[in-house]
């Protein structure tokens, strides 16, 4: 099993979903935790803190980057700076590029890809003077491939593997290592979300559900927030140093297709 036990990882949007999966896996291998994420953070601190490491909540908006800033110092100041950064937290919103709302663009923009930039230009000094670092990017099936309705987050997704490949060349001949993660359908609130909205229009919740899968994920099961962590954990180890600007897919056959 990976040992990070010494190491501070920072995970935006763990509050929930696919953040709060891998920042568990992080915290049983050993890792400091840094949580990040909108709500009540104390029961998912005293859920990570189980495990023995460092826990702490920053309450940063990854659209503001003057809030990142802030984030990524208190991360320095308490913890002597980051060496695992996951960049996770991210929106949707559905509807047709004609009649997506400019305000909802803009956002998804920020969250989903600018804060990527942000995050990472500011963790890299730190990890360079280290000596070692890790940057995994939680894109999307959908950094990959489009989908309907899904400007916006098609657009910011496939932004972050074009910056997770920059990135990963420039830091190649260091033991800095960037990677995306590419996860098909997951069952978070995200997902729930557009779950609810097909069985608004009278669909069986179950039926919409099945719905969901059957349309782009041949498997028919979703994939989980702990599987995601073991690979972000593959990705920390020494077998997974020389895996560079990959855009890796967990996706239940969708891409396949
Ligand atoms: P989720 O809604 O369960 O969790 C999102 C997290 O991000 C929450 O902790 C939330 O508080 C946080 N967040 C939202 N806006 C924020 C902001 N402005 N500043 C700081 N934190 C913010 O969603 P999820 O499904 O776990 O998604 C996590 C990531 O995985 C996203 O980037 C998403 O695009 C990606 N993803 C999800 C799926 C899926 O099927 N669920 C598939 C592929 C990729």
């Amino acid at each position: 099993m990976t040992t990070l036990s010494g190491k501070t990882a920072l995970v935006t949007g763990s509050t929930s979903g696919i953040g709060l999966g891998i920042a568990l896996s992080l915290a049983k291998a050993g890792a400091n935790l840094i949580l990040n994420g909108f709500g009540d953070a104390s029961k998912v601190i005293a859920e990570v803190a189980q495990y023995g490491g460092k826990v702490g909540h920053h309450p940063a908006d990854v659209s503001d980057p003057a809030q990142i800033a802030d984030m990524i110092a208190y991360v320095e100041r308490e913890f002597g700076g980051v060496d695992i950064l996951v960049n996770n937290a991210g929106i949707q919103h559905v509807a047709p590029v004609d009649e997506f709302p400019v305000e909802r663009w803009d956002s998804i923009i920020a969250i989903n890809l600018s804060s990527v930039f942000h995050s990472t230009r500011l963790s890299l000094p730190g990890m360079r003077a280290k000596g070692w670092g890790r940057v995994i990017n939680i894109a999307s099936v959908h950094g990959l491939v489009g989908s309907t309705g899904k400007a916006a987050y098609v657009a910011a997704k496939h932004g972050v593997i074009g910056l997770t490949k920059v990135v990963a060349l420039e830091t190649a001949t260091s033991n800095v290592t960037c990677n995306a993660i590419c996860p098909g359908w997951v069952l978070t609130p995200l997902v729930q979300k557009q779950i609810d909205d097909r069985a608004a229009t009278g669909i069986d919740p179950q039926q919409a559900q099945h719905d969901l899968l059957a349309e782009k994920q041949p498997s028919l099961e979703f994939v989980t927030p702990p599987q995601l962590g073991e690979l972000v954990l593959f990705l920390c180890s020494e077998a997974g140093s020389q895996v560079r600007g990959a855009a890796w897919n967990v996706d239940g056959g969708w891409l396949a297709q």
